[in-house]
This record gives structure tokens, sequence and C-alpha cells, in this order.
């Protein structure tokens, strides 16, 4: 099984249990509206050492402030502010003294950016690699919050900053060029927790998410929640220094926030984004009635085998 055909087989099996109230799986958080108009959001994501990073390649300081990232970037994907988390951590021995207090160094300077309250968690020992899980609380109006289902034909399609650095860092890193500088943004993400919750508090603004697997294979999810088609022109997506097109469309772990917002609207939104953070939003494509995802080059569609990225 596919981790995505995987968490399809969990969520059909449980859709019968009780929701208590929270609308479940299959967006970037959870989300579960307690009243007064407002919504609280819960996401969980793990690293697991080998498979997410590699001790060798990474400091402890920089993880700790990487763990609490990718949790940011998906509260932010839905529009929310970032309010607490709870952290578990399974520690080796060789990494039990100072590699975990420069990594609580890390944690908590994300959190004390960002705004997030450490509430919980739990400490083991382990005895094989290290293994981090986060789970993030967000906080939000309810009518701010962002679903991945909410695209509708005609809607501009945005990515809200430049894609592939990450990817073609993680290729720096496995060729031991561990401080070339894509190399340092693939371990130092940065989740865009202002630009999310200012494209929340856009009425425009339709369907977000953020990208942790690559545009090609994060956007499928926009499409099949929605219902909809896609065309995105190639030349529109906006590759970082030092990646390549194809590294922007399929690298991974880049945390920008994908969206689709009204068409009409969409010169004055990039105009106020500008005005508001000092950078573009990059229009990319529009979202179409069905036909599922074709990529336009120079127009016309191309044949591009281009897929996302996955760890499982
Ligand atoms: P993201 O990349 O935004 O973190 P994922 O692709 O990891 O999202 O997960 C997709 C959806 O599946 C999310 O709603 C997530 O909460 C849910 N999910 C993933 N793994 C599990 C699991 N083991 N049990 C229940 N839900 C899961
Ligand atoms: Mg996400």
């Amino acid at each position: 099984m596919t981790e995505f055909g995987f968490i399809d087989h969990i969520a059909r099996r449980f859709a019968d249990l009780p929701g208590n109230g929270f609308e479940g799986i299959g967006d970037d958080c959870a989300v579960f509206p307690f009243g007064g108009g407002e919504a609280l959001l819960f996401t969980a994501d793990l690293l697991t050492e080998g498979v997410h990073f590699l001790r060798a390649a990474t400091s402890a300081r920089e993880l700790g402030r990487k763990a609490l990232a990718v949790n940011l970037s998906d509260v932010a994907a839905m529009g929310a502010r970032p309010v607490a988390t709870l952290l578990s951590l399974s520690l080796p021995a060789d990494a039990a003294g100072e590699w975990a207090a420069e990594f609580m160094e890390g944690y908590r300077e994300f959190s004390a950016e960002f705004g997030a309250a450490l509430i919980g968690g739990d400490t083991t020992r382990s005895e094989a690699g290290i293994t981090i899980n986060v789970t993030a609380i967000g906080r939000a109006p309810e009518t701010h919050v962002k679903r991945r289902s909410a695209a509708r034909p005609g809607d501009a399609i945005f990515v809200a900053g430049e894609l592939g650095a990450s990817g073609a860092g993680l290729r720096e890193i496995f060729a031991g060029r561990l401080d070339a500088p894509t190399a340092v943004v693939h371990r130092n993400p940065r989740p865009q927790v202002a630009e999310g919750l200012w494209l929340g508090a856009r009425r425009e603004v339709h369907a977000m998410m953020d990208l942790s697997d690559g545009l090609a294979s994060d956007i499928r999810h926009i499409l099949d929640r929605s219902g909809v088609g896609a065309r995105i022109e190639v030349e529109r997506i906006p590759v970082a220094s030092g990646a390549d097109l194809r590294t922007a469309a399929c690298g991974g772990e880049d945390y920008k926030l994908l969206f689709t917002a009204d068409a009409r609207q969409a010169d004055r939104l990039a105009a106020d984004f500008r005005t508001a953070f000092g950078a573009p939003l990059h229009p990319i494509g529009r979202i179409t009635d069905g036909g599922g995802l074709v990529w336009l080059r120079d127009g016309v569609p191309a044949e591009l085998d281009w897929q996302g990225f996955t760890h499982y």
C-alpha cells in the first residue's frame, strides 16, 4: 500500500465511528468548532532519524526548529494561528544529553517566534534512532478556516513563495555538500505563519494547503477533495535560486502555501500581499471543471511524468 492508500484505508475504516464534532482525516489539520464562531485545529507530524533526517547532516538546534516548523506550516495552511504544541521524543542514549538540550533550544526559538506554548508531550528511551512527534494546535475564526475542498472552477492558483530549494538542497546533502546554500535552506524550513493568517482572513481565498510533498503531488489533494481539475503553466512555477524547474515542481519540503482564489480578485490580492509582506504571490494556473491535472508548456498540454516526493 502507498502512503496515501493507507491513509484512505484508515479514513474509510474509521468513518462510521463517532466524530464527536471533529472534521477529521483528510486536510492539513482536523477542525473542531468550539463555539463563539471559533475553531481549534489539530495536526501531527513525525520525524524519524534515517528517514526524515541524518544526524550527521543537521544540527540538533536546526532539527528542533524544523520539528516545530513542519507542524506550524500545517496550521498556517488552514488560515489558523498556532497556539500550542505537544512534543514527544524517543531518544537513544547518545542523544539524551547535550543533543537533546540543543534540540530544545531550537524548538524554543520557533515556539517564541511563532507564539506557540509547549503544553505537554512524552519522553522515552529508544533502542534505534531518534523519533520526534509533534502535535500542533491552532485557533481561528471558523470563517477563516481554508480547506483543501474549497477550490472552484475558474479560481486562480497561487503559490506564496519560490519552490525547489529544499529538494535541491537534499541532493547537495546526499552529495556531501552540507553547506551549499540550498542545503542550508533544506535544513531550515520556515513556516509561512503570518502569510497563512493573512490569507485566512481573505474571503476571496478558497482552498489552501502547504507544500510538503511537492507541487506535483500536493495539488492533487486539492483537486481530489474539491472535485475539480487544474491547468498549470509550467513556466510560471517560481523556481528558487539553486533549483531547476523539475525540482520546483516535484521536490518536497518547501513548506510554501499553495492556494486558489477568485480570479476576479487575484490582482488586488497579489498587490495587497506584496504591500503586507514585500514579496510576490505567484499565479501558476487555473482551476478547471474537471480533466485532472494538465501541465501547459507555451500554452500547450505537455506530457510530463512529474510526480511528487514520498518517504513511504
Ligand atoms: P500533511 O502532509 O499535511 O501533514 P499527510 O499527507 O501527512 O498531511 O496526511 C493527510 C491526512 O491524513 C491528514 O488529515 C492526516 O491527519 C491524516 N493522517 C495521516 N496519517 C494518519 C494516521 N496514521 N491515522 C489517522 N490519520 C492520518
Ligand atoms: Mg500539510
